[in-house]
């Protein structure tokens, strides 16, 4: 579920509790699809950590690793021509919509896309 409709439903429950409102099944509908958002994030959030771990137990190299890493999310690897100072090197270029942001670093890039998806990896 987007973000921007979770807040909404929260900001509906907090504007009419339950126990003021007339439509009060209608509101513990919505607390209950809050809360299953909550877990399905959890649930989410818990993959990825199981996912990492995996990629991480391969025991690859470095670059190939983050490569498996970064696999579901939206981005170009390029061999950088722009930064000078990192003429030559592999950057990664982020394809979400209205951010152009690039990264050098796989570790730091791995982390932006992570938060374009909603993503923090845990146990
Ligand atoms: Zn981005």
């Amino acid at each position: 579920m987007a973000n921007e409709e979770l807040k909404t439903m929260v900001n509906q429950i907090l504007k009419h509790p339950s126990c003021e409102s007339p439509k009060g099944s209608r509101l513990e509908d919505l607390r209950t699809k809050v809360k299953q958002a909550k877990l399905n994030q959890k649930e989410i959030n818990r993959n990825e950590y199981r996912r990492e771990q995996s990629i991480k137990a391969l025991n690859l190299e470095k670059d190939d690793m983050y490569v498996q890493l970064l696999l579901p999310f939206k981005y170009e690897r390029v061999i950088s021509a722009t930064k000078t100072h990192y003429k030559g090197k592999i950057e990664y270029i982020c394809k979400y919509e209205n951010c152009e942001k690039s990264f050098m670093k796989a570790c730091n890039f791995l982390d932006h896309v992570r938060m374009h998806e909603e993503v923090k990896p845990y146990e």
